[in-house]
């Protein structure tokens, strides 16, 4: 009969393998602890988490609430987890880390159709189906070995710059302009600093509270993305002559050059959400909420990412993948979980969740499928397979990834209807699988 091979044992592995198996296929599944371990990783069990017991937010007001809810739905062992080892943790959902792992454990090693065999695996099975789910730490041998299938479109660190939504931001002080006029005129805004606002931005950065790296994080920073905080440390100006230079960027309302500019470069198509470019940063969250609402433009910004920089193993998805999770260039191989650029536990569950579906599809024969636009689920693969590659960044779902509604909307009613809409779309989607 048809099987499939599952790399990797974490959060994604074991949601593909699982609902692989739910559905017929047998499955291996491969996992390299307890013979080898991340430098993140400390259980022997299964789907570990690595950092936070968090999940995040439970409602679906946040798009991770949504996300949780559709897998809930969906029957993803992840969920199923999560609900059975919940430690109380307000509007979050939390978990007993031990617990958590030690139920997917039992779950995965008591399936009739599960095979698990611990080892590293240091190449990619030549042939049959298989899923490459070893996530932001993959081991060194095997990053080799997908790179080969990826050429140079693995990366070893991110370098992620926030993200707002555009109408959180004064569009009286930021202004539309590309440097020197050059493409479309509506896909920069920029926050205009006169002297002193550059002053005291330069300081806070200076002053903000980081993250300190963790030892298998600290490498030398490439020129191109470093964290904007170590650019302020090297002097006053460096930043005015780097991510922050004015040049070619006039202000309309006092016709000058402004002292120094940040530019916010469109995300996505409809032009709802802006990143600020060159502000990847080590600085903690709520320092980062903080000066960044110094910006002119941006006092009241709400941000749909912070930024961060982190040693994560992933892959170009849009460049590469299909909307089904698999490899372009050679289809029987899918991806699943943060190596294909999702961020997070959930994010990654979910994709997990999709990869084994498709895997199993393509075992069975049967045709591949792909959630609709409008669900968390389609959100992000969406974002996975349809960015622009180069920009392509990790992002966490969120609900400025989803189409808009149709008509006028209030604010205060939108995130409820999008994720009406989504569990609706999502419901409909169900019965065809
Ligand atoms: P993993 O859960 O890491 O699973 C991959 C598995 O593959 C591991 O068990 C690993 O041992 C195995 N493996 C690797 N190489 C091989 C090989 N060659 N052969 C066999 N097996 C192999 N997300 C959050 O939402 N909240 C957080 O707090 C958070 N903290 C993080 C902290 C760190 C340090 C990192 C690196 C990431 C963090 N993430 C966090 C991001 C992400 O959500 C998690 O890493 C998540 O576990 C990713 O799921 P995954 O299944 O893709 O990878």
């Amino acid at each position: 009969a048809a099987e499939i091979t599952v790399i990797g044992g974490g959060l994604a592995g074991c949601e593909a393998a699982w609902q692989a198996a739910q559905r017929g296929v047998p499955v291996t599944l491969l996992e390299m602890k307890p013979a080898r371990y991340s430098p993140a990783h400390h259980l022997e069990g299964l789907a570990e988490l690595v950092c936070s017991n968090s999940l995040r937010g439970e409602s679906v007001e946040n798009a991770v609430g949504l996300l949780k809810e559709e897998l809930r739905r969906l029957g993803s062992l992840f969920m199923m987890a999560a609900d059975a080892t919940r430690v109380p943790a307000g509007g979050a959902l939390a978990v007993d880390r031990q617990l958590f792992s030690a139920y997917v454990t039992e779950k995965i090693e008591a399936h009739p159709r599960i095979r698990v065999i611990r080892g590293e695996v240091t190449d990619i099975p030549p042939d049959g189906t298989v899923v490459i789910a070893s996530g932001p730490l993959t081991s060194d041998l095997l990053a080799g070995e997908i790179g080969r299938l990826t050429g140079d479109y693995l990366y070893f660190y991110d370098a992620i710059a926030p993200i707002v939504t555009a109408d959180s931001l004064d569009m009286g002080k930021v202004f539309r302009a590309s440097r020197y006029g050059k493409g479309e005129g509506d896909d920069y805004l920029n926050s205009p600093l006169d002297e002193a606002e550059y002053r005291a931005f330069v300081a806070a950065l200076n002053e903000g509270e980081k993250v300190p790296a963790r030892e298998f994080e600290k490498v030398v920073h490439f020129e191109g993305c470093m964290p904007v905080e170590e650019l302020a440390a090297r002097g006053l100006d460096t930043l005015r002559f780097g991510p922050m230079k004015p040049v070619g960027l006039t202000d309309p309302r006092t016709g000058a050059e402004p002292h120094a500019v940040v530019q916010l470069r469109r995300e996505d198509l409809a032009g709802t959400m802006y990143n600020l470019v060159g502000f990847q940063t080590k600085l903690t969250w709520p320092e980062q909420r903080r000066i960044f609402q110094m910006l002119p433009g941006l006092e009241n910004a709400e941000f749909v990412r912070l930024g961060s920089m982190h040693r994560n193993t992933f892959i170009n998805a849009p460049a590469l993948l299909l909307p089904t999770f698999q490899l372009r260039s050679d289809p029987r191989i899918l991806f699943a979980g943060q190596i294909t650029g999702v961020e997070g536990y959930v994010e990654s569950a979910g994709s997990g969740f999709l990869a084994g579906l498709n895997a199993a599809r393509l075992a069975a024969g049967e045709e591949l499928t792909v959630p609709p636009p409008a669900t968390a689920l389609g959100a992000l693969v969406r974002h996975i397979t349809n960015a622009e590659p180069r920009h392509f960044q990790p992002m966490n779902v969120n609900y400025g990834l989803f189409p808009d509604l149709p008509g006028r909307v209030k604010k205060k009613e939108k995130r409820g209807r999008l994720a009406e809409r989504a569990l609706a779309e999502l419901m409909e989607w169900m019965k065809t699988l």
